[in-house]
């Protein structure tokens, strides 16, 4: 942690002092911003709901692509402007001096899962109040999801090496967290009301390697940590649980079975980025590509249902044409159901910006849009083949049409994936798992209505 000592004297505020929090990134660092919260409520601290009403600002940084990075320097940036007492943290804040040159006002600058040095900074320049209420704090934490999904982050950082990445550099090797904790927290997590786990790190199928798959306790059974008992913990605790960021090593073919059975949701989140060999040996990815489609395929045999999400990079340098066809045919081939996709960006201190044979950024926009066309056409036929089915579907709030709610099947993950529109549904509430007869679609969402 950098602090800057030539700042002013700490706040000691007459009434309980309040923290903004500004969380920015991907899912896992929003997963930081909830254990940050969780710590300053233990503490007494409350949250300020804006700018105005807090005594200080904490901005959770992302640092990955150089368009995040200017988004976190600019959403610092108006921190400052509109309260004037803010700490920086998460990925950016492992470039301390970048954020300080950018806005030598700041505070404090902490780096990605310094949970102590941040505190200790909130501490610094904020008076902790006396006497904390730890039972302020619900036994499942607090949360920035609505309250009937959560996601459980299982590892921090990453023993591979892709070239267009710089996570490991700001988050180190592979931590994975043991088993029984993680199993303690998503138990929780149930308890509390959660209905829909999302399992995030940075690869899930590496869990555990780390620590030699060490065995731990869980409700008087063995546990290892890995991802195969990580599935069957949670697939023991009755609710949806989506794997996400996994990579396709052979031993996730064991999952499967989990999901024939209902135990596990029926989704994959593989970011697959590529499917070039050459292109995918100059992005450094982990795991043998070869063999895939034909694993994808007998995942498809034993669940079929199985909806598989993928991100995926066009335009890396040295991409041909003929890789990018590669590419369009795998989507097609292995029925990509959902898809992100990026146009290759170069990431400040990334191997890849040193590569050769960057691609120009008309070709890139010309392969983008490509691949968001045949993608759609995927999802259109996975979306028709839904029409006339009935599925289960999670409630996740009211749409904007009388009667209204807006639902997900299992294909699909919360915010980033396709929704179904329930019409006569305005009996139920969010986090309610019905079934649903599907009525209509369109490229990428259903319509539907309760049975
Ligand atoms: S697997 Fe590759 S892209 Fe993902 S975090 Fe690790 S190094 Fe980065």
């Amino acid at each position: 942690m950098t602090l800057n000592l030539d700042r002013p004297a700490p706040l000691r505020p007459k009434t309980q002092p309040k923290v903004g929090i500004v969380s920015l990134g991907c899912p896992k660092a929003l997963v930081d911003s909830e254990r940050i919260i969780t710590r300053l409520r233990a503490e007494g601290y409350q949250i300020a709901p804006d700018y105005a009403g807090a005594d200080l600002v904490l901005v959770n940084t992302c640092g990955f692509l150089d368009s995040a990075r200017d988004e976190s320097l600019s959403a610092i940036g108006e921190a400052i402007e509109a309260n004037g007492r803010v700490i920086v943290t998460g990925c950016l804040g492992a470039e301390p001096e970048v954020i300080e040159k950018a806005h030598p006002k700041v505070l404090a600058v902490t780096g990605p899962h310094q949970y102590e040095a941040v505190m200790d900074a909130v501490h610094t320049h904020l008076t902790p109040p006396h006497n904390p209420h730890l039972d302020l704090v619900p036994e499942s934490g607090l949360r920035l999801t609505p309250r009937h999904y959560a996601y459980l982050k299982i590892s921090e950082g990453c023993n591979n090496r892709c070239s267009f990445c710089i996570i490991p550099k700001l988050r180190g090797d592979l931590v994975s967290r043991p088993i029984h904790h993680v199993l303690m927290e998503a138990e929780k997590l149930v308890a509390a009301g959660v209905k829909e786990l999302l399992v995030i790190s940075q690869d899930t199928s590496a869990y555990g390697l780390d620590i030699k798959y060490k065995p731990e306790t869980w409700r008087g059974s063995e546990y290892q940590t890995r991802f195969l008992d990580l599935a069957k913990g949670l697939g023991s605790l009755g609710v949806w649980t989506r794997m996400h960021y996994v990579y396709p090593y052979p031993h996730v073919d064991n999952v499967i079975p989990l999901m024939a059975e209902g135990l596990i949701t029926p989704y994959l989140d593989i970011p697959f980025q590529h499917a070039s060999a050459n292109v995918l040996k100059a992005m450094k990815r982990p795991g043998n590509q070869d063999k895939v489609l034909g694993r994808i395929q007998k995942w498809r045999e034993q669940v079929p249902d199985l909806a598989i999400r993928s991100t995926f990079i066009v335009g890396f340098p040295g991409e041909t044409e003929e890789d990018f066809q590669i590419l369009l045919d795998f989507i097609r081939e292995a029925k990509i159901d959902r898809a992100g996709c990026f146009k290759y960006e170069n990431v400040a201190h990334a191997e890849s910006g040193k590569l050769e044979g960057h691609v120009p950024e008309d070709v890139k926009e010309d392969r983008w849009h490509r691949f968001m066309a045949a993608q759609a056409e995927v999802s259109a036929a996975r979306a028709e083949a839904q029409v006339g089915r009935t599925l289960d579907v999670i409630i996740d709030g009211p749409g904007e049409e009388a009667g209204e709610m807006i639902a997900r099947t299992q294909a699909d993950a919360p915010e980033v994936d396709a929704v179904v529109y329930l019409e006569n549904a305005a009996h139920l509430k969010a986090g309610d798992i019905i079934r649903a007869e599907i009525t209509g679609a369109d490229d990428y969402d259903l319509y539907g209505t309760p049975v």
